[in-house]
C-alpha cells in the first residue's frame, strides 16, 4: 500500500499549479500552493503517508464533521429540529436560502448549519473551544494539536458574513447563545491545525463503525457513523458534492484550507491536502488524489 500511495501522490502532483489558495480568510492566503500530502489510516491501525502528510494545516470546514459528531452525541436526534439534512445547492456561506427558510439551515455542513450545531455545543460545554481541541487531540492521539491563533484572529476580523448568518438565525429563534460566543467557538474549531496523518487517524472512527483508533474505544454508535457518512456523501463538498460523488463515490468532507477527508466504510480513512482550490472551494490536487485512489481501489490487496 505504501508504494501505491506514493504513486498516487506523484500523479496528483501534476495538478499543482491549478486553482487558487483561499484568500477571503487572509491568514490562509499565506499557504504554499505547492504542498501536497496524503495519509491513509486503515481499520487495522496501519498508517501510510506520502508527501507533506505531517505538516499541520487549517482544517476549516472539516471541523464541521467533528462539530456534528459531538452535537449528535450530546443532543441526539433533537438536533434535526434546528438544522436540515438536505443539500443546499447554494454556496457554503449563502444567506439567501436562510432568510427564505426562516433561519433553519439546509444541512450541518454549510456555514449556517455548522453555526447552529456549534450553538448546541456552547450550551453543552463549559469551555467549548478547549473541549473541541481536546477531542481533536484524543481522537488523533496527538497532544500537540493547537488552535492556530493567527487563523482564528483572521476569521474573527473577517466574520461579517458568518455573523450575518448567525444574527439572522438568532432573529428567527434558532440560536440560544450569544452570537459572539458561538462564532468564536466555531472559528476556533475551524482554526485547528492538523496534519493529514492527524485527520486520517482522528476521523478513522467513521470507517470503523464508530470505533476510534487512537482512543481505543467506541466514539459513536455504528448507526450514527453510518448517518454521518451519509451526510458527508450528500453535502460534504459544498455545491460540488454531486460531482465529487460521481467521480470518487466516497463520503468526504473538504475545507477551504485545502484538506479533504474521505471514508471507505469498513476499510480506511484517507486525508489529502493541497491548498489551491477550485471555484467551488475544494482542493484541486486533493480531489484528484482521491479520484485516483477511488479508481485504483479495486486493485488494492484485500488485507489493506
Ligand atoms: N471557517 C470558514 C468559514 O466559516 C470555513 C469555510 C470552509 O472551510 O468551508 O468561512
Amino acid at each position: 500500500m505504501q508504494g501505491w500511495i506514493e504513486d498516487i501522490h506523484a500523479r496528483a502532483r501534476t495538478r499543482l499549479g491549478s486553482g487558487h489558495v483561499a484568500s477571503y480568510i487572509p491568514a490562509l492566503a499565506r499557504q504554499d500552493p505547492e504542498r501536497l500530502g496524503i495519509a491513509v489510516c486503515t481499520n487495522a491501525g496501519e498508517l501510510y503517508a506520502a508527501g507533506d502528510a505531517e505538516i499541520p494545516f487549517s482544517i476549516q470546514s472539516i471541523a464541521k464533521v467533528l462539530l456534528l459528531t459531538l452535537a449528535l452525541r450530546t443532543h441526539g436526534e433533537g438536533l434535526w429540529e434546528r438544522v436540515g439534512l438536505n443539500p443546499s445547492g447554494m454556496p457554503f456561506n449563502s444567506l439567501a436560502q436562510l432568510e427564505a427558510e426562516r433561519g433553519k439551515p439546509r444541512n450541518p455542513f454549510i456555514n449556517a448549519g455548522a453555526i447552529v450545531v456549534t450553538d448546541r455545543l456552547v450550551s453543552a460545554f463549559a469551555t467549548p473551544p478547549k473541549h473541541l481541541r481536546d477531542v481533536a487531540r484524543r481522537l488523533s492521539g496527538n497532544d500537540a494539536i493547537l488552535i492556530d491563533d493567527g487563523v482564528l484572529a483572521s476569521e474573527w476580523q473577517h466574520r461579517s458574513r458568518n455573523a450575518a448568518a448567525a444574527y439572522l438565525m438568532k432573529a428567527f429563534g434558532n440560536l440560544d447563545n450569544e452570537v459572539d460566543e458561538v462564532l468564536h467557538t466555531y472559528f476556533s474549531c475551524c482554526a485547528l491545525a492538523m496534519s493529514c496523518k492527524d485527520l486520517a487517524i482522528a476521523l478513522s472512527f467513521l470507517a470503523a463503525g464508530g470505533q476510534a483508533q487512537a482512543m481505543d474505544e467506541r466514539f459513536v454508535s455504528p448507526g450514527l457513523t453510518r448517518r454521518i457518512n451519509s451526510i458527508m456523501s450528500t453535502c460534504g463538498l459544498y455545491d460540488a458534492a454531486g460531482d465529487f460523488a460521481y467521480r470518487v463515490g466516497l463520503p468526504a468532507k473538504s475545507g477551504v484550507g485545502g484538506g479533504i477527508v474521505a471514508v471507505v466504510p469498513g476499510r480506511m480513512t484517507i486525508c489529502a491536502w493541497s491548498p489551491a482550490l477550485d471555484e467551488s472551494g475544494n482542493s484541486v490536487a486533493a480531489q484528484y488524489a482521491l479520484e485516483l485512489f477511488a479508481e485504483e481501489f479495486d486493485q488494492m490487496p484485500p488485507s489493506g
